[in-house]
């Protein structure tokens, strides 16, 4: 029996994630965006703004904003943090969760680096406050998944003069490779820049289409490491999900999936 792993849920093999920095009130027009055109988001907040500067949403707001896409950390204070100590980088982290956590009602594992400034010992600290994932801002132009997820390299800024070129070599692709497009940005730059319309045509063209998973950051992760969790018997007839993620892929070129917890028989299960 053959068997192919790597798919997404229902067998897509292209994923769309969207990641945004710094929870400003601008943020509410482009998960208004997203929420249109059924595109998934990752908002990586800091917890030390405050809603009283008229730039900043405030924790609560998040909380109901951010419903269906994902909370994530970013440092209380926005901190350079290959300047601080060790202790200094972890409580940034935990101050973050802290705030969301309790508010969302789910564990938060993932962020960005504030400036985009990490080294190793940057990614030890943040491990140590229990963070699994981190974006930096270094643009790939590709679609690759990440091999190391504290150093998780985005597709492209929004504003890359490439974007919409990009996106089309995305939807066009149709061979047999996984791909995953990772669009980041700041909201309050389509405000700035005039161009909330780049982000309307790029999700309008993006978005509500079959053959996209679209998800957020922390589903990504879950997902590919739940993947490589499986146990599978020595005559690979048998898989065990040990996880908590559903996993598809094909035997003998039928898709297939194993729930949380399953242990299924290939050959008898259809
Ligand atoms: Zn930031």
């Amino acid at each position: 029996m053959k068997l192919e792993f790597g798919v997404f849920p229902n067998g897509k093999k292209k994923v769309l994630t969207m990641s945004y920095d710094d929870g400003p009130i601008y943020d509410r027009r482009l998960v208004e965006i997203f929420n249109k055109n059924g595109i998934k988001g990752t908002f990586h907040l800091n917890s030390g703004r405050d809603s009283s500067d008229g730039w900043s949403l405030s924790a609560e707001g998040c909380i109901e904003l951010f419903s269906g896409h994902e909370i994530s950390c970013h440092g209380k204070n926005h901190p350079h943090m290959t300047e601080l100590s060790d202790e200094e980088n972890v409580n940034e982290i935990v101050a973050d969760r802290l705030m969301y956590e309790n508010r969302c009602g789910y564990v938060i594992r993932g962020m960005s680096y504030p400036y985009g400034a990490f080294d190793d010992r940057v990614i030890a600290n943040c491990r140590d406050a229990g963070m699994v994932y981190a974006r930096t801002v270094h643009s790939t132009e590709g679609f690759g998944f990440p091999t190391d997820f504290m150093k998780w390299h985005p597709t492209a800024h929004h504003n890359n003069e490439r974007l919409f070129e990009l996106l089309d070599e995305f939807l066009n692709a149709d061979d047999d490779k996984t791909r995953l497009m990772y669009i980041w940005g700041h909201s309050y730059e389509f405000d700035r820049d005039n161009n909330w319309d780049l982000i309307e045509k790029f999700c309008e063209k993006a978005g509500n289409r079959d053959d996209i998973f679209y998800a957020t950051n922390i589903e990504i992760y879950d997902y590919i490491t739940s993947m490589n969790k499986l146990n599978i018997s020595a005559d690979g007839t048998l898989i065990n999900n040990p996880t908590a993620t559903e996993i598809w892929f094909y035997a003998d070129d039928e898709l297939m999936s194993v729930k949380p917890g399953e242990t299924i028989r290939l050959g008898e299960k259809k």
